[in-house]
């Protein structure tokens, strides 16, 4: 039972299409590297498509009508849309779930010192990476300080060609057999990924309008001078200082834009596709909605959410009330009142869980059981269940429910696949699917294959990432 190639099956137009689609995409990911600049170019995205905030709905208690969309935020962090449908959201809701943050280095909150001449900032990585794979590639940082008058400053160096770029050193083979002996997440220590960020001194500066040949009061270095240097230039250009790291959220993350791969341009690298490839087309397929003059049948919803990485924790991961809150003031303001339509409307909704797949990779086959893998190429992946050792920590979607995605997949004349993460027992993961399945609605896995997945640069294909928007597209207009 071999699932088809897409790029087999698409007509010209289709492919033409997919163009458009991947081009955009690939701005997306390139322009967009942490969960905070996601959430704000989605909301502009879907502004730009006629959606309001919810926070204004409820300020001036606007009642919602079907055909209306409205978007709210969870700290600048998580998003949510919702399209509202003709029937009652009490009888459920067709939602799309994905999650914008990505694995990377994160500055610590005292972490700037010098060694040796070299002034370096210290990080604590976020997510599941390959310490190995962070050094000795051009980084870029991004994020905000926030500082105590209450302003905050949005910071992005790195990413325009004319931008300095920092780094996290190697040790040179020369020199490396001690540490090439040892096991892969020995090689580099999670604690010795520190960014390096100057190492021009600052210059020992005599006081203002004093004249030669005073005596006694020959101008001092500075202790630390690369480290005061690199403190300068912060304060003169974002106002920084020092203690503001303390209440900073700084990302490091690869540098550069994402790219075609391949002679024949099939394919993306790029940053943080885990999970931005089926968040940027769960957002395209439910502005779609807004794009088309038929009010949807089914309440539309898009949720975008942070911290998936570290378990889907704190307030703006899927843990979170943030989803349930949302609805209950969205169905408030329906005119849809209380906690038990809540609850029902809830239970009787139907979600993609997207996340990113392991596509089969030939250089490490002996992971992947061929039979029940994903390829690129072959369309969007759904997963009935993930987990490790024996599905544990798995959304188990029910046979009754696949089948009805598999049904409107195959109307919609959409691509897929089915696969597992991998041979059993050869690892495992797991995706937000679990927690909204706690309201007792029907959630399956579904998303893109990816390889080199949680790598600074990770690769899908476009056609995969096509397959995505349509099957998106499918399941909130035919669910
Ligand atoms: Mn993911
Ligand atoms: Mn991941």
């Amino acid at each position: 039972m071999e699932r088809k190639v897409a790029w087999n099956e698409r007509s010209q137009e289709d492919l033409a299409a997919m163009e458009q689609l991947a081009e955009e995409y690939r701005w997306f990911i390139s322009e967009n590297k942490t969960e905070r600049e996601c959430t704000q170019a989605a909301i502009a995205l879907a502004e730009a498509a006629g959606y309001k905030p919810l926070s204004r709905a409820i300020a001036e208690e606007l009642p919602l009508q079907p055909g209306d969309k409205v978007w709210a935020q969870a700290k600048g962090k998580a998003l949510i849309l919702v399209h509202v449908g003709r029937a009652p959201m009490a009888q459920g809701l067709n939602i799309l779930g994905a999650h914008i943050d990505s694995p990377r280095l994160d500055i610590k909150q005292n972490p700037l010192y010098e060694a040796q001449g070299l002034a370096l900032l210290d990080t604590h990585y976020y997510g599941g990476i390959k310490n190995y794979q962070w050094v000795a590639l051009p980084l870029a940082l991004h994020g905000v300080v926030a500082k105590t008058d209450g302003t905050v400053v949005d910071v992005v160096i790195g990413e325009d060609a004319a931008d300095p770029v920092f780094c996290v050193t190697d040790l040179l083979p020369h020199l490396g057999r001690a540490q090439l002996a040892k096991t892969g997440d020995k090689v580099v220590e999670g604690e010795d990924l520190d960014l390096l960020v100057g190492s021009f001194p600052a210059q020992a500066q005599a006081a203002e309008g004093e004249g030669e040949g005073a005596e006694g009061d020959k101008p001092e270095a500075p202790k630390d001078p690369v480290k005061a240097r690199f403190l300068q230039l912060l304060e003169e250009k974002y106002g920084i200082g020092e203690e503001d790291f303390l209440s900073a959220e700084l990302e490091v993350v690869p540098a550069g834009p994402a790219r075609e791969l391949g002679l024949d341009r099939s394919m993306i690298i790029g940053y943080g596709q885990d999970d931005r490839v089926c968040a940027f087309t769960s957002l395209k397929a439910q502005l779609a909605l807004a794009a088309s003059p038929v009010v949807p049948d089914t309440t539309a919803v898009c949720v975008l959410v942070d911290k998936e990485e570290i378990g889907s924790v704190g307030a703006t991961g899927m843990t979170s009330r943030f989803f349930e809150n949302t609805m209950a003031e969205i169905m408030e303001l329906a005119g849809e009142s209380g906690m038990l339509l809540l609850r029902r409307g809830l239970e009787a909704s139907r979600m993609l869980s997207s996340d990113v797949s392991a596509g089969f990779d030939p250089a490490y086959a002996s992971v992947f059981e061929a039979k029940n893998s994903a390829y690129l190429g072959r369309g969007l992946v759904f997963n009935k269940y993930t987990g490790a050792r024996g599905k544990s920590g798995s959304n188990d979607a029910s046979a009754e429910y696949v089948a009805r995605v598999r049904r409107v997949m195959d109307d919609a004349g959409v691509f897929f696949q089915t696969a597992e993460l991998g041979k059993v027992d050869a690892g495992g993961g797991g995706t937000i699917a679990y927690i909204p399945a706690e309201y007792g609605m029907d959630v399956i896995d579904s998303g893109v294959a990816v390889l080199s997945m949680h790598a600074p640069w990770e690769v899908t294909s476009k056609i995969d990432v096509y397959e995505a928007y349509r099957g998106y597209e499918a399941f909130l207009r035919h669910m």
